[in-house]
């Protein structure tokens, strides 16, 4: 495979490299690998960069989300009202301690879940509402929130996308119980690895949860209860930590080039989705075409690299075949038309009018 001319993303430590660098040498150094200072210090920085009065550091998003589920005793027995439009491992988190995902369909304009929708899918098993933040765009999370609360049902953000994000100007992930992290590379804040984080402004919460991702210890070899193994390590931590300063910076250059993005495609054969919060973080930058497949194509071949988030609902997975999943046909043409452009901080403008001007050359059959 050749190098595309205009790449999707870079994952290589570019400005940051000297930082990352020295945030390794000093757990090297140090020689203390699990659970020790550097974590500690993330925590506390992300929590602080997140709004939230604590984080708690774990492998994986997906963990995050798990945690937070067991931390609130939701299991058997109980449905978790979700999307079907995010990273499967939304709904398989919610699996995996034993509770149903109900999917509920998203709104057409917003791509994520939609609240009515929502509302109208509680009944007496429901324990909880799992929106994702998708794309680095905000969720209707104050409408969702209100419904939550009227319906005294737990608020758990899928925040994995929207590192920084803001919805009406309060951060996303404060308007739940606790929200969910992802430090997977190619996240807004990623990792040389995987990696996780909760954040909560509940400090029993905060409590419970990091016994929980440390096999339920209360301290060596003094298990309290059944928790899992899912710790955020030393060294990922501190490259973190290290990024967690470049942040700031790299969001603004991602909203300098979705808004690029928007005044160049102007009068292109796509559909833009509109942005209804300058909060948004443009994790990514999808565009709808009903000849999506034709037009990746196309910009495949002009050297244009392009990903889909998502081709296939999560509802139509068949690890979900066994959940009597709803029909979400919002869901269905959406994952249908989506396509992702390229979009990282360092990415050139110039790639920006590249990408504009070959998509503006597409021909619709339609
Ligand atoms: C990446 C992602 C996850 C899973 O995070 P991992 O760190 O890969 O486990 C969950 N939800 C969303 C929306 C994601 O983007």
């Amino acid at each position: 495979m050749t190098a595309a001319r205009v790449p999707f993303m870079r994952l290589r430590p570019d400005e940051d490299a000297p930082a990352v660098e020295a945030a390794i040498r000093r757990v090297i150094d140090r020689g203390w690998f699990v659970l020790g200072p550097e974590v500690k210090a993330f925590e506390e920085a992300f929590a602080a960069a997140s709004g939230a009065k604590y984080a708690v550091g774990v492998g994986t998003g997906t963990d995050a989300l798990v945690l937070i589920l067991k931390a609130l005793g939701i299991g058997r027995g109980d449905e978790v009202i979700t999307t079907p439009v995010s990273a499967a491992y939304t709904a398989l988190a919610v699996m995996t301690v034993g509770a149903r995902p109900v999917f509920v369909d998203i709104d057409p304009r917003r791509l994520t879940l939609d609240p009515a929708a929502v509302e109208a899918a509680i009944g007496p098993d429901t324990a909880a509402i799992l929106p994702v933040h998708l794309y680095g765009q905000p969720a209707d999370i104050e409408a969702i929130a209100a419904i939550a609360a009227r319906h005294k049902l737990a608020l758990i953000e899928d925040c994995c996308q929207s590192h920084l994000a803001t919805a009406g100007g309060r951060p996303v992930g404060a308007f739940g119980i606790a929200a969910a992290y992802s430090f997977y590379p190619t996240k807004n804040l990623g990792a040389l690895g995987d990696g996780g984080a909760i954040t909560t402004n509940d400090p029993g919460l905060a409590e419970r949860m990091a016994r929980l991702r440390n096999g339920g210890q209360t301290d060596r070899y003094h298990h309290l209860e059944p928790g899992i193994n899912s710790r955020l390590d030393e060294v990922q931590a501190a490259i973190l930590l290290a990024r967690l300063s470049f942040l700031p910076a790299w969001t603004g250059q991602r909203r300098v080039l979705a808004a690029r993005y928007r005044k160049e495609l102007a009068g292109a054969p796509v559909h833009v989705p509109p942005e209804f919060d300058p909060g948004h973080v443009y994790h990514l930058f999808p565009v709808l075409s009903p000849e999506r497949d034709r037009l990746r194509t196309f910009l495949q071949e002009a050297g244009i690299e392009t990903l889909i988030h998502y081709p296939v609902p999560i509802t139509r997975q068949p690890a979900l075949s066994s959940e009597r999943p709803a029909e979400c046909p919002v869901a269905d043409r959406v994952c249908a038309e989506v396509l992702s452009l390229p979009l990282y901080p360092a990415m050139p403008e110039a790639h920006v009018v590249d990408v504009a001007d070959a998509l503006k050359r597409f021909v619709p059959r339609g």
